[in-house]
């Protein structure tokens, strides 16, 4: 039951500005309706499993152990053939009303179970007490990092917009490193530079869609190593993940597939409009067993570990993983259509903890990780800021983010390169990921075989915590990349910490 605190999980439900549909008071009155419905059967498969023992004792239950059955036999050995007939009739009938009722109940209990599943994976988690409340405008600064590049005439501001966009209603006007030549977007260079090609992915796949090619598909190997590489330095175990995940699976890391706004893809071996697509079994197959290209390889690294039981000695476990992240990008028509800035299909390195169930602990990995990532930003040069983001930016399964923004000269404005997120239980409760707590500290009072209380230890199990940031998300990086490091003659010099990853190109050159 949700009791308890569901006047605080109403007001957090208030906070992230979820639907009415989600709803603790209802979960809760869902959950003791189960209850309820759940004793009624129970009592009703008693009384059926009562007349099938007194069936047994009118007509030759001899063998029958259990108390209520030996007196059944005995009553029943007193009895004439003319009563034990009438009371055999008798109870046929109320064995089958009784049978009619319980598949009535059952199916009754079954569709509340369902009902009382589906709301209660709905509440999102908790917040953290310091996030700010409201809307993404409402993010807090944190911190922000080097000097933006300005196109003439343009200025930037260091507070976040509604919009992620430069935003002159905001905040101070940052000083920024003017430049005396106007700032081409990343779309415009890479025609110079022969980098990209949309118009054929366009044709091939549809639009969102692309092609890297040249440097900048030496530019996508290399920044993967680079983060491969910091990460595996940093204590994180490389992983290279699946990109195609059962629906459960999605579902349990707070991501609703089958919701209309969904940014899933599915996948499936029923090809539309084929001859088994029209069959029962068709439609079952595609209904029971599609499964979702990943959002993000977070929902295969927080899968790993489904249903198991880890040692307390095995935590933290850092994991980075490498996958594509497959986005229908729902409900973003007409935003940033062109170039790379929001794509359908993305290479990412993603980096995911499962800590111990300590507050302290996940606060401290949590700010780990953004430390990591600030590394990473720092010594690619690129000039950002991070926020502590807001209730209504959480998702269902965050208790508090930070999303990094990087200065893109060619949108005159920040853009969203990364994220991490501490869901504390909230993702291990749907996947059931546990681990064994140290013995010390379960120590419980049990009654001995004298009847007096003894302490004993019981290894208690816990839900892990779990965290995930993104350590590198490649299309924005070469957004922000290419239009940071233009220079006057179109040429783009690349940082030097991706030098040695590819392969000795340092300066992607204009083509003929
Ligand atoms: P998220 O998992 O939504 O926090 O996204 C992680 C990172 O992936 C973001 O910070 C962006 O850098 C990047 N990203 C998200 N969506 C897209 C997209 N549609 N196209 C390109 N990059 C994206």
């Amino acid at each position: 039951a949700l009791a308890g605190s569901a006047s605080a999980m109403e007001s957090n439900i208030k906070h992230r500005n979820l639907p009415d549909s989600i709803s603790v008071a209802t979960v809760n009155a869902l959950y003791r309706t189960v209850g309820e419905k759940t004793h009624q059967l129970e009592m009703a498969r008693a009384e059926r499993n009562q007349i099938a023992a007194e069936m047994k004792s009118l007509f030759g239950g001899e063998g029958s152990k259990s108390k209520k059955s030996k007196t059944a036999t005995n009553s029943a050995e007193t009895m004439s053939r003319e009563d034990k007939e009438a009371r055999r009739q008798e109870l046929v009938l109320r064995g089958k009303a009784v049978k009619e009722g319980i598949h009535v109940q059952e199916a009754e209990l079954s569709a509340l179970e369902s009902e009382l599943y589906e709301r209660a994976v709905m509440i999102p988690n908790s917040t953290h007490p310091t996030s700010p409340i409201g809307p993404e405008s409402a993010a807090q600064l944190v911190r922000l990092q080097g000097t933006p590049r300005l196109s003439p005439g343009v200025k930037a501001y260091a507070h976040p917009s509604s919009t992620g966009e430069n935003d002159d209603e905001h905040g101070q006007a940052l000083q920024g490193e003017a430049s005396d030549y106007p700032l081409l977007d990343h779309v415009s260079l890479s025609k110079s530079l022969d980098l990209m090609d949309f118009e054929s992915a366009t044709a091939v796949t549809g639009s969102r869609w692309y092609y890297l090619k040249n440097e900048a598909a030496l530019l996508e190997l290399a920044l993967i190593q680079f983060a491969t590489q910091r990460a595996v330095q940093a204590g994180y175990m490389p992983v290279i993940t699946p990109d195609v995940v059962r629906p459960e699976v999605v579902q349990a890391c707070g991501f609703q597939p089958r919701d209309e706004a969904s940014q899933t893809y599915w996948v499936s071996t029923v090809a539309p409009g084929s001859a088994r697509a029209s069959t029962v079994e068709g439609v079952r197959h595609h209904q029971r067993s599609a499964l979702c290209l990943v959002a993000t390889a977070e929902i295969a690294l927080a899968g790993m570990n489904l249903n198991k039981v880890l040692k307390e000695s095995q935590l933290p476990i850092k994991m980075a993983g490498f996958g594509r992240a497959f986005r229908a990008e729902a409900g973003s028509r007409g935003a940033e259509v062109k170039g790379l800035y929001r794509v359908h299909q993305f290479s990412k390195v993603e980096l995911f903890v499962l800590s111990k169930d300590d507050q302290g602990e996940s606060d401290r990995i949590l700010e780990e990780i953004r430390q990591f990532q600030e590394n990473i930003f720092e010594e690619l040069g690129l000039c950002y800021r991070v926020l502590d983001m807001p209730t209504e930016e959480l998702g269902a399964s965050a208790y508090k983010k930070y999303d990094i923004e990087a200065w893109m000269p060619g949108r005159n404005g920040w853009g969203e390169i990364s994220s991490t997120s501490n869901c504390t239980d909230y993702q291990a409760r749907r996947l059931n990921i546990r681990y064994r707590g140290s013995k010390s500290a379960s120590q419980r009072s049990v009654e001995d075989s004298e009847g007096g209380l003894s302490t004993t230890t019981v290894p208690s199990l816990k839900f892990v915590h779990t965290l995930n940031g993104t350590a590198m998300a490649i299309p924005r990086i070469i957004v922000a990349l290419l239009e940071t490091y233009q220079q006057k003659d179109g040429s783009v010099r690349l940082p030097e910490c991706l030098w040695p990853f590819m392969g000795g190109v340092q300066t992607i050159e204009p083509k003929k």
